[in-house]
């Protein structure tokens, strides 16, 4: 039977697309596999795709070797290109060089290709227990500034300043995407996480902007939860929560709690919203460096963050398809991997996927 319609009713993408998938014509999507363990779970999900049969032909590009000068960072310049033409793409975890002059990695993505929301939806899944079995909120979080601004100095010794940056262009931005998002996914409430009260100025401005884009959306609820207390919510009582929006910091930690609440870094997917329409699904955890190349990895991030992209495309019946066979494998139990307690390989896992589809 299927487990999907407890949490397929609402979808994880938006509908904002430009892509028409009637004609039966082939997506061309930009693929990271990325470091550590992203090559095998990036096979994962090639595997999966090509068994649901989903017309998608990957361009695939790896992280560097050496610094691109033309993005200075150890991405090339070709790979990013892939993305603005393609406007879809997937991206593996990337393992942050260490040393001096370049950037760093998913801040040259964000930075290029003006990623400017991170939509993380958190659902539970059928069959895994954790303390909350109903858990069903996506978080989106401010990508390009506030205390990520990369402003910070020191004033005289002993003392340093950072910068918190929050501008009414890009709070607008995201506040419209959080809504927009909320409408198309036949969700009832967003919740705008501050600490306007301490920080006035800057989360204020968010706030204020917040507020004026509630006012075009009257049949979404809007309210506004101050960080400390959305935290003790969610660990008390997450199913209160629908759609949270906050800055970047954040959006940062929320965002993994929420992970927590559903049973970890290898079940969340999450996805990337540039400008110009791009979406740039990917995992939520790193490179995981301890279990690279052992077959040991669980897909089932990168697979749900696939899952993410093909709803994006409106492909939806692969889309469930294949979303349906990973929460099933999950459920059955029987081929699980290590982090779920399960003995299952990448590799097992992954068929069993396929087997479901
Ligand atoms: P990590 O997420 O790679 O690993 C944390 C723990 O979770 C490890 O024990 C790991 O084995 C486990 N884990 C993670 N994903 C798993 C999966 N799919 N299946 C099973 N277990 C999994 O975090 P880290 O160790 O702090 O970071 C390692 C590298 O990844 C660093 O270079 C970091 O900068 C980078 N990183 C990249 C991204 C990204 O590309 N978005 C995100 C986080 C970290």
């Amino acid at each position: 039977g299927s487990v999907l319609p407890r949490v397929a009713g609402r979808a994880l993408a938006p509908a904002v697309a430009p892509f028409s998938t009637e004609s039966g014509e082939t997506i061309r999507a930009t693929l990271f596999p990325g470091d550590g363990i992203g090559p095998e779970i990036a096979e994962s999900v090639k595997q999966v795709f090509n068994v649901a049969g989903v017309p998608i032909e990957w361009e695939e590009h790896y992280v560097g070797t050496e610094v691109d000068p033309r993005t200075e960072s150890f991405l090339t310049w070709e790979s990013l290109e892939s993305v603005r033409r393609n406007k879809v793409g997937l991206k593996g975890p990337m393992a942050t060089p260490i040393g001096k002059g370049h950037r760093s990695l998913n801040l040259t993505l964000r930075k290029e290709l003006g990623l400017y929301a991170n939509v993380r939806p958190c659902n539970s899944l059928p069959g895994y227990k954790t303390r909350y079995d109903d858990v069903n909120l996506v978080t989106i979080r401010e990508n390009t500034e506030g205390e990520y601004s990369g402003l910070e100095h020191q004033v005289v010794r002993g003392v340093v300043e950072s910068l918190k940056i929050i501008t009414r262009q890009a709070s607008l931005r995201v506040a419209e995407y959080a809504f927009h998002y909320a409408k198309a996914n036949g969700r009832e409430r967003v919740s705008a996480i501050h600490k306007a009260n301490i920080m006035r100025k800057t989360d204020g401005l968010f706030l204020k902007c917040c507020r004026e884009v509630a006012e075009k959306y009257p049949e979404i609820q809007y309210e506004e939860v101050i960080i400390d207390n959305c935290c003790m919510t969610l660990v008390k009582n997450p199913v209160l929560f629908d759609v949270l929006v906050m800055p970047n910091l954040y959006g940062d930690i929320i965002s993994d709690l929420c992970a927590g609440l559903i049973g970890g870094l290898g079940l969340t997917p999450s996805c990337n919203i540039g400008e110009g329409g791009i979406c740039l699904a990917e995992a939520v955890h790193g490179s995981a460096p301890d279990i690279a190349g052992k077959n040991l990895a669980n897909p089932t991030a990168l697979m749900l963050s696939a899952v993410m992209m093909l709803r994006h495309l409106q492909f939806n019946d692969k889309a469930d398809r294949i979303h349906n066979a990973i929460l099933q494998t999950i459920a059955e139990g029987k081929y699980r991997t290590a982090d779920l307690g399960g003995k299952a390989s990448t590799s097992e896992f992954t068929n069993a996927v396929c087997d479901h589809i």
